[in-house]
């Protein structure tokens, strides 16, 4: 084998193994994106550096499709707080009912791993809602923010407590549950960046501001007729500040 021919053959291979690395990673980057801790992808979520789109898949159970309302005030939350300037999509789709009425957050796992089809791709970033038709092991639960773009909609609880007399619009309460989960995944209160704004050290995963949006409790009383209907909750001061300080608006 004369020098040439070495030369030829450690080009060749330095290629294959270069080309090699990048489809390992691309496959790595597709099968555990998805699998880290919420807050984890708030930067990616809310900046453009990396991702210029969002893609939101919504997965749901027979009889709880989601509310066009409160899917449209997402959509709007998001163009308000997010830099994605190459657009945000909200697909949604039925997926076939769960036999178990209580679910654990292995079920709801499990359940996205058999029905997710959108993954983060080069461009754009990839968040995934689940409606269930039962209930969590929490029953007081309507919403969980459960990997750093996951998400689930408890159903039955939400139609249970809506549209109902002393009982939120349904439109409305679903809005508060979904932008209050998707702001877990766009790090607030403190999920994974430092916090920002002052005087917020304990305040655990909740923001301690009873108007701001990030507070522990999602209100599921209403006062009766529609001379009364409540504001929808915004993000309060600290909140936003945080948002800005992690790459947003
Ligand atoms: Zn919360
Ligand atoms: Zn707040």
């Amino acid at each position: 084998m004369n020098i040439k021919t070495v030369f030829v053959l450690f080009i060749s291979i330095a290629f294959m193994s270069c080309t090699k690395s990048i489809v390992f990673n691309e496959e790595l980057h597709k099968n555990n994106f998805h699998r880290q801790k919420v807050g984890k992808s708030s930067r990616d979520l809310l900046a453009c550096d990396k991702y210029g789109a969002l893609k939101i898949e919504v997965q749901y159970m027979p009889g709880f499709k989601p509310d066009e309302e409160a899917i449209l005030n997402l959509k709007n939350f998001l163009y308000d707080h997010l830099h994605k300037p190459d657009g945000i999509t909200i697909e949604m789709k039925q997926i076939k009912a769960s036999k178990d009425s209580i679910l654990s957050l292995n079920d709801i796992v499990a359940i996205e791993t058999a029905s997710r089809k959108k993954f983060t791709t080069a461009k754009e970033i990839a968040v995934y809602v689940l409606y269930t038709n039962g209930l969590f092991i929490d029953d007081k639960m309507l919403g969980y923010a459960y990997l750093n773009t996951s998400v689930v909609v408890f159903g039955k609880n939400v139609w249970e407590n809506s549209n109902a007399y002393k009982k939120p619009g349904r439109s409305h309460l679903e809005t508060k549950i979904l932008q209050h989960e998707i702001g877990h995944l766009l790090g607030l209160v403190n999920v994974d960046a430092p916090p920002q704004a002052k005087g917020k050290k304990d305040r655990g995963k909740h923001c301690s501001n009873k108007q701001c949006l990030m507070y522990h409790l999602i209100d599921t009383e209403a006062p009766p007729g529609v001379l009364f209907k409540k504001e929808l909750p915004k993000l309060g001061k600290e909140c936003l500040q945080d948002l800005v300080a992690y790459g947003g608006q």
